[in-house]
């Protein structure tokens, strides 16, 4: 992208350019933008655009919403109440509107932003991974939207040898193009295309389209499979040169400063959901296999059996029951008792404890470290031995396969959530997973653990609530954890203790989990009613700011504390 960054200037263009550089609502982002504009909007546009993505994602993530349609329509909802009327009104643009100036100007936005995010996302491939992915959907549900005139458009500007053929050749392919293709009902009116074979390969992968010399006859339907392989190769490439892009602007610190640190700008979605109350450890075998993701399950279950995890389990998994509400005090009995079978207390308190008070914010900076979120977990790298990371993303599928089928879980649902993770869709994959786990869909997005495991506990605890005829004192012994029907889940359940007893289980719907302020001190939390009912809360005694530990490590402390196996 060629631009000089100079302050205080607004984007300088005429309509008029507008008309003819963006000569269709859905752009391919085959050409960077060219022109001047103030760092000021400059920054405003990137953190639109990835306000967007999140969205994208997030409306992604929702079980609840099971068509295309579904999907589009609470993007629209979402994007219209977050001030983001541009990217709305493109995601239902039919290709074929004449342009108004507002109309133009969103393409244009939309075309600047795109590219503004490349930079930001061209250097690490995970994250190039979830970029082009959201990018993809946000192109799949604007190009559903477009009308045949629209859709013909782009074809036409893109030169993508994407042929229509006459009726007289359909005529003499109609009995293959009917067998081959359920869609073809009446001949006279579809349109049928022939393109090169390697531009659907999803299709011909599918056994969905005729296939004669080379050439694939697709429906005006399956035409997406064309636009979005062609988009993809854009994408690819794109990233690629964003990156000797980004080295020309590099000496550029305001410009740095802003593209590294817009991807954390903008994390809400994806914050950790702290436990407001203290949760037992001697219900964790219970709750692993109720309420926790599957990336945790698998790490108290590596736990249990090898009576060790090495140093990033121990931490994706330590800093997890953290934010489930583990106290300091109960860790260290519970990791100490985890190892027990391998090394003795002593051993345990010289090679561990010291690490444990750490994330705690008892040892060193005292820092009130956060629980990892997803996006870390899935693009940490896991070696042999290992058990961290998403089992989703890091599981070969055989191994996951079996871990779900293991769990009791349905062969049609453990094919759809292998067939996620395949994709990449490693966040569906797991919604999925609790879908099938609670017998219904959460009720947002999860894209943290700690968030899974709270919106698991409060759909059990109403469960619970539904059913006060069911013993609150039970809990599971020896279950899958995958219910086949609502009664085996009941019995599977970490039930919710009575607010006036002394166990400290999952709180009530009303004091159940917050996510702290940054200034939490202990008094604006729910600390108080925890401390009248005699609760307790971990890391709520003195005053910190919860960080990103990944953020605030160096490899000298994590070698001061974490130095051992
Ligand atoms: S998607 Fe997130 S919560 Fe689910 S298993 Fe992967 S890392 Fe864990």
């Amino acid at each position: 992208m060629d631009y000089k960054v100079r302050c205080r200037q607004t984007i300088i263009a005429e309509t008029s350019d507008f008309k003819d550089n963006y000569a269709h609502d859905i752009q391919m982002y085959d050409v960077p933008p060219m022109g001047e504009m103030s760092l000021e909007d400059f920054q405003e546009l990137g953190f639109d655009r990835l306000k967007v993505l999140r969205l994208i994602e997030t409306t992604n993530c929702r079980g609840d919403l099971k068509t295309l349609e579904d999907r589009k329509k609470a993007l629209y909802d979402s994007l219209k109440s977050d001030g983001l009327k541009y990217y709305a009104n493109l995601l239902f643009a039919d290709g074929s509107n004449s342009q108004s100036e507002e109309h133009s100007l969103s393409r244009m936005k939309d075309h600047i932003s795109h590219f503004i995010l490349r930079l930001v996302y061209c250097h690490d491939p995970e994250q190039s991974k979830w970029f082009m992915n959201q990018e993809v959907e946000f192109f799949k549900l604007r190009f559903s939207s477009l009308d045949k005139k629209g859709v013909e458009h782009l074809l036409s500007i893109n030169n993508l040898d994407c042929i229509p053929i006459s009726l007289d050749e359909k005529l003499d392919l109609v009995e293959e193009l009917t067998s081959s293709s359920g869609k073809v009902t009446n001949i006279d009116i579809i349109d049928i295309y022939k393109v090169n074979f390697e531009k659907v390969i999803d299709l011909v992968r599918g056994r969905k389209i005729y296939l004669k010399a080379g050439m694939a006859y697709i429906t005006h339907m399956d035409i997406i499979s064309v636009f979005v392989s062609y988009f993809r190769e854009i994408l690819v490439a794109g990233l690629e040169s964003a990156k000797s892009m980004y080295y020309n602007i590099s000496d550029d610190e305001r410009l740095t400063r802003y593209l590294t640190g817009l991807p954390s700008a903008f994390s809400g979605m994806a914050r950790v959901v702290w436990s407001t109350t203290a949760t037992p450890i001697d219900k964790l075998n219970d709750l692993s296999k109720s309420s926790y993701p599957l990336c945790m399950r698998t790490l108290h279950e590596a736990l249990c059996n090898n009576s060790h995890l090495k140093n990033s389990g121990r931490m994706q998994y330590g800093l997890f029951l953290k934010g489930i509400g583990v106290t300091l005090e109960d860790a260290l009995r519970f990791w100490s008792h985890a190892f027990a079978k391998k090394i003795d207390g002593v051993a345990f308190e010289k090679k561990y404890a010291y690490s444990i008070r750490h994330y705690f914010g008892k040892e060193g900076r005292q820092t009130n470290y956060t629980p990892y979120g997803c996006q870390k977990i899935i693009s940490s790298a896991v070696g042999p031995g290992e058990y961290h990371g998403c089992p989703f993303r890091h599981m070969d599928r055989d191994s996951l396969c079996q871990k779900l089928t293991s769990y009791g879980i349905f062969a049609t649902n453990t094919t759809e959530i292998l067939d996620l993770a395949k994709d990449g869709q490693y966040h569906l994959a797991c919604a999925k997973y609790f879908e099938v786990v609670h017998n219904k869909p959460a009720s947002k997005p999860l894209l943290h653990p700690n968030a899974y495991f709270a919106e698991s506990r409060v759909i059990l605890t109403e469960d619970d609530d539904a059913n006060k005829d069911i013993d609150k004192d039970r809990f599971p012994q020896g279950t899958t954890g995958t219910p086949s029907n609502g009664s085996s889940r009941r019995n599977d359940r970490y039930s919710t203790p009575s607010r006036n007893t002394d166990f400290t289980g999952t709180p009530k719907r009303n004091d159940r989990y917050s996510t702290p302020s940054r200034n939490a001190d202990g008094t604006n939390t729910p600390l108080r009613k925890v401390q009248r009912t005699n609760y307790q809360t971990p890391s709520r005694d003195i005053k910190m700011t919860p960080v990103n530990i990944a953020e605030l490590l160096n490899d000298d402390d994590l070698a001061e504390f974490m130095n051992t196996e």
